[in-house]
């Protein structure tokens, strides 16, 4: 039993008993860092609140959706409106109408978009289309990349052989991910060099345009165009999986921000504005393949369904100006610089950011792949995880998460962060000595 946080150790203790793990998502048990997870009360802003009433600054913000904060005005109102409207229709409405013009407007390639419910129907609807478009049946994805929990994509690579794969999961057949290859992230020459040899047979090449589940790895200059090239030459469809970077690291995502522009791009998280929803879209061409126009089968029952669709436009809207992405980067930066300027006293590690989205690093100096994440100290990030957490900050409870600053975070916010990393670092240091 926690003595510290005892409503939350108690609740642990009967959820798992019920629920399996005590969680509904594996990360969310603290298994990386270890101890009882934070049961959440509330939240409001920067702020999640515990079962003990106890504050603490978020850089989780519900994996990524959260861009305005928690509880953010924009957001309930427009749900406070809605609810009593009727809460869903199983018919189109306008609001699907909005939001897809919407997204069209910000995201240049995506003329068309169907909505989902999770990021991982989103992956795993555009690679069913994909195939489908091009009558191929192979998929090329990213070690370190991660896709939703669809079967094909949980694979990870074979030994030694870079583009064979095999299963990452029990219950999924070596069967489903037969069909799957790997190759490595920010390695342009070989992932070339791979299609080149295998393009008959390929339908899709899928990528986080921003690695943000090895932490944050942003793409080298090149690697992005270099993708887009050789697979325009082949006429493989080429899918962003910017369920992460949608809305997030631009206005129209890292197609925007690197000038790259995919054929198939995933959407989630932000898009639904703390709601569950994903999204898949592009050319129009590939786009009509799918039903009821085309023959590639793909539905859902609570489909673009109006609370959701509700929370996403108003979050898009408050996501209209310039002045916001400013912002986000603003504060981004200063927390990468304070964080940093903790690191050049003698901590070891490195911070990776795009944006809102950033990584402390603790161990390698640089982290280019996911081979330099998994490089990284665990057990110093567990000590610092729950070092920041009695300090009132609450970071991802694993080293290989993006911590995502939200409009919310005030410059407060971001000092105290910094200030309990220090605080965190001359305790970790004397610990060493
Ligand atoms: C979160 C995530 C997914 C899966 O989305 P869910 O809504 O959890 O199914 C897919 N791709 C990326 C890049 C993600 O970060």
């Amino acid at each position: 039993m926690d003595s510290f946080r005892p409503a939350s150790a108690n609740l642990f203790e009967r959820s798992r008993r019920v629920v399996p793990g005590g969680v509904n998502s594996p990360v969310r048990a603290w298994n990386a860092v270890g101890g009882n997870p934070l049961y959440i009360a509330r939240a409001e802003g920067s702020r999640i609140i515990d079962q003990e009433g106890r504050a603490y600054i978020d850089y989780v913000c519900a994996w990524g959706p959260l861009i305005l904060g928690h509880a953010a005005a924009a957001v309930v109102d427009a749900l406070v409106k809605a609810v009593p409207e009727g809460t869903g229709f199983g018919a189109p409405t306008a609001k699907e109408v909005e939001l897809a013009e919407l997204v069209g407007e910000r995201m240049g390639g995506v003329e068309q978009v169907r909505l989902v419910n999770s990021g991982t129907e989103a992956t795993m609807s555009a690679i069913r289309l994909a195939r489908g478009y091009t009558g191929r049946s192979k998929v090329l994805k990213f070690d370190g990349c991660y896709h939703g929990h669809v079967d094909a994509l949980l694979a990870k690579a074979g030994s030694g052989v870079e583009s064979f794969s095999l299963p990452d999961s029990a219950g999924v057949p070596e069967g489903f991910t037969a069909d799957t290859l790997l190759a490595r992230f920010n390695d342009a020459g070989s992932v070339c060099g791979l299609v080149d040899r295998r393009c008959e047979e390929l339908a899709a090449v899928i990528v986080e345009p921003v690695c943000g589940n090895m932490g944050v790895i942003p793409p080298e200059p090149g690697f992005l165009e270099a993708l887009r090239e050789v697979t325009a030459r082949h006429g493989i469809v080429l899918i962003f999986d910017e369920v992460i970077t949608g809305f997030r690291v631009a206005r129209g995502g890292a197609q925007e921000r690197y000038g790259v522009t995919p054929d198939l791009t995933c959407l989630g998280k932000v898009l639904g504005g703390g709601l569950p929803v994903g999204a898949f879209g592009g050319r129009r061409d590939i786009m009509a393949r799918l039903a009821p126009d085309g023959p590639v089968y793909q539905a859902g029952t609570l489909s673009g369904n109006p609370v959701t669709v509700t929370a996403g436009l108003a979050t898009l809207r408050a996501l209209e100006g310039p002045e916001v992405y400013r912002e986000l980067e603003e504060k981004g930066c200063m927390l990468e610089a304070g964080l940093r300027e903790v690191l050049s006293r003698g901590v070891a590690g490195t911070v990776n950011r795009v944006g809102s989205m950033l990584t402390l690093f603790l161990g390698p100096e640089r982290v280019a792949s996911p081979d330099d994440a998994r490089a990284c100290d665990r057990e110093r990030f567990a000590r610092l995880f729950h070092g920041m957490l009695a300090r009132g900050v609450y970071l991802p409870p694993s080293q290989f998460e993006a911590w995502f600053v939200s409009l919310a975070h005030s410059e407060e916010d971001v000092a105290a962060t910094v200030a309990a990393f220090a605080d965190w670092a001359e305790e970790e240091g004397a610990r060493a000595r």
